[in-house]
């Protein structure tokens, strides 16, 4: 029995030694494997006299119950300190501030084409979508160009291989979709879409760019109404101080034409690489629908008359940012596109 006795207080002071749960597997082998120091003290019940073998056996048992249940409670008490240990050495911290997300924005060019439709939306106009690949007749014949038309020189452009399909070279053949979609009904639309030109790219060319058609039809459309629209906007756009000058100019699709310039923003018309040294920018050709035209579109040139403008919104973003090299706006250059 003093064996038995000696066994339980050794057992109970090892397993408070205890550490870790490593610890406490060696404790479990030494106690309770199968040559274990439990097992063992049982195995002896068959060589104690018999007047005591019952009681010893009790005591056994009693101790075998304990010593398990020590050792599960010291356990589960290991276990979670060491959960708690590893909470405190790879802790969220809360407190960090989160990554950044990296956000995109819109290019430039559709920032200043958004501009322009939202200044000719407060005029009344409406933004008409029409489509990049033409055909010779909507894109030349209809706007007034015949297929030997010397005017044709200005607009050079990429031929598909299909005879007479083609990149279209500005957006007014948009004009005779509009028209012929619309008519007799009067029409006040903006016509904004990527142009292509077969040309040498410089600073101030490219062969793919945005343009912005303008077109207003109805029965008492006069140059003046052109005018007033063209200064609202140039206004509107880039300030009431900055200076415009309309000068005549030709297209096959206006009668009268005109061309429209403002002062150049970078030298202030001082003269730079920009505005080749003169001091002014065109901003966009204009004019009065030629009565051919219209009658292209189905209108009767006795009865409506119309304006029709085009403009860069490439040249404007230009302007309006002071950018003195056109490639910069489809080169893909993020330290470009990122400032705006
Ligand atoms: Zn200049």
């Amino acid at each position: 029995m003093s064996d038995l006795a000696s066994l339980e207080q050794r057992g109970l002071s090892e397993l408070a030694a205890c550490a870790d749960e490593a610890a406490l597997r060696a404790w479990i082998t030494k106690f309770f494997g199968k040559q274990g120091e439990v097992a063992l003290a049982l195995r002896k019940v068959g060589e104690i006299a018999a007047a005591e073998r019952r009681a010893y056996g009790q005591e056994a048992n009693r101790i075998k119950e304990k010593l398990q249940a020590a050792h599960d409670e010291a356990q589960a008490r290991a276990k979670a300190s060491a959960l708690e240990a590893s909470l405190r050495e790879q802790g969220i911290d809360v407190t960090l501030p989160g990554r950044p997300v990296a956000r995109g924005r819109l290019h430039v060019a559709t920032q200043v084409l958004r501009d322009i439709q939202a200044i000719f939306a407060d005029l009344g106009f409406q933004v008409y979508q029409s489509r990049e690949v033409e055909d010779d007749l909507t894109n030349f014949e209809l706007l007034n160009m015949s297929p030997h038309h010397p005017a044709r020189d200005m607009w050079d452009t990429f031929h598909t291989t299909t005879p007479g399909v083609l990149l279209r070279t500005h957006t007014s053949p948009g004009q005779i979709h509009v028209m012929r979609e619309l008519c007799p009904e009067p029409i006040r639309v903006i016509l904004p879409g990527m142009c292509y030109r077969y040309e040498a790219i410089t600073t101030r060319s490219e062969i793919m760019f945005h343009q912005v058609e303008g077109l207003a039809i109805g029965e008492h459309v006069s140059m003046a109404d052109l005018k007033g629209t063209i200064i609202a906007f140039a206004q509107r756009m880039f300030g009431a101080e900055r200076k415009v000058r309309i000068r005549s100019s030709y297209f096959p699709f206006t009668e009268p034409s005109i061309e429209v310039d403002m002062d150049c923003i970078v030298c202030k018309g001082q003269g730079c690489s920009l505005c080749k040294r003169s001091g002014w920018l065109e901003i966009m050709g204009a004019g009065m629908v030629h009565p051919a035209v219209l009658k292209n579109g189905g209108y009767d040139p006795a009865r409506f008359s119309g304006f029709a403008f085009g403009m860069g919104p490439q040249r404007i973003t230009m302007l309006k940012y002071a950018i003195d090299d056109i490639r910069q706006f489809w080169a893909n250059d993020l330290r470009f596109l990122a400032q705006f």
